[in-house]
């Protein structure tokens, strides 16, 4: 039954492309047919996932031969670590995980998990090790509780319940008309950033993988509800190997890794104290957001749930 869901798991990133460039419901099918473009090769085996070690080794990638994107990328996650991958707009961040959920394979070098090149297993047991919290969080036409259950579609009501705590949903839900049975989504009660990003988060939690990606909203949430994604954000984490595509270098600093790309390449690799000690790209990225952020502070005040 589960894996009757898992394809909706992409549904954020195909709905971000679709606003980007396509208009209309029939380019969303060419959309989702491309995703199942790259085949199993014959007899593949599922993934095996033990420690849950993620490696992306001199990867080589282009939408188009005339056009290379990441020209060789390398960086290792170690399991259960934070990984976060930083870097200027169309520096490459999301194409990583593009490939990591295989929409496309790569042109040169390989990703692993555990040792296991992901080209050779299979997909439906690749994505079914990893769950996403996108950009833009997709919300059906139901209430916040099947939102948010659509994580795991066999979920118990104690499972969720622990979920919309662990994401610092609580106090929200509650001050919600009807609760947990609210209607939310297009004809319903419209979420903010911040809560649309911590539904996805209480669904990456009931969906428990070995392997967590997030994806960071590009518009900056005031402080408050930034912080209060971050605290879910770490609470998920624990004991999960995260990859971290960040715009925001503030909700990265604890990261055990932080690579920084630019025009396709890793040019600067280190935690958030070695890269600032060495007065390079990071460095400088961070200078400018600082000053960004005293310039223009909150963005659009959110409740904050704790
Ligand atoms: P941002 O911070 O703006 O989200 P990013 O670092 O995540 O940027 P990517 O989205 O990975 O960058 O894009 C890297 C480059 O690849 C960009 O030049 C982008 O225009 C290009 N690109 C992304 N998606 C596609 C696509 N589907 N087809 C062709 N080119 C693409």
């Amino acid at each position: 039954m589960m894996q009757l869901f898992m394809p909706l798991n992409f549904l954020g990133f195909i709905y971000r492309e679709m606003k980007g460039s396509l208009a209309n419901i029939e380019q969303l099918f060419v959309l989702l047919r491309r995703t199942s473009q790259v085949p199993d090769k014959a007899g593949a085996p599922d993934l095996r996932v033990e420690q849950g070690a993620l490696e992306f080794s001199d990867v080589h990638f282009g939408y188009s031969a005339q056009r290379p994107i990441l020209q060789g990328v390398s960086f290792r996650i170690e399991p259960q670590r934070k990984v976060a991958v930083v870097g200027g707009s169309g520096a490459g961040k999301s194409t990583l995980v593009k490939l990591l959920f295989r929409f496309y394979d790569v042109n040169g070098g390989a990703i692993s998990v555990d040792g296991q090149d992901i080209r050779e297993v299979a997909l439906k047991s690749l994505r079914s090790a990893i769950a996403i919290v996108p950009q833009d969080t997709v919300l059906f036409n139901d209430t916040i509780y099947e939102n948010i259950r659509y994580g795991c579609i066999d979920a118990t009501e104690e499972e969720v319940w622990r979920a919309i705590r662990m994401a610092h949903l609580e106090r929200f839900v509650q001050h919600l008309p009807e609760g947990v049975n609210t209607l939310v989504g297009e004809r319903g009660l419209k979420l903010s950033g911040g809560e649309k990003q911590r539904v996805a988060i209480a669904r990456a939690i009931l969906k428990n993988p070995p392997i967590l990606v997030f994806d960071e909203a590009t518009s900056s949430l005031d402080s408050k509800s930034e912080q209060s994604v971050l605290k879910a954000i770490q609470e998920v984490s624990q004991g999960q190997t995260s990859l971290v595509i960040a715009h925001r270098l503030s909700t990265i600093i604890d990261a055990d890794l932080i690579v920084v790309l630019q025009e396709g390449k890793v040019v600067e690799q280190g935690t958030h104290a070695e890269l600032l000690a060495r007065n390079g790209v990071y460095a400088n990225l961070w200078r400018i957001q600082q000053r960004e952020d005293t310039e223009a502070p909150a963005v659009r005040p959110e409740k904050e749930d704790s």
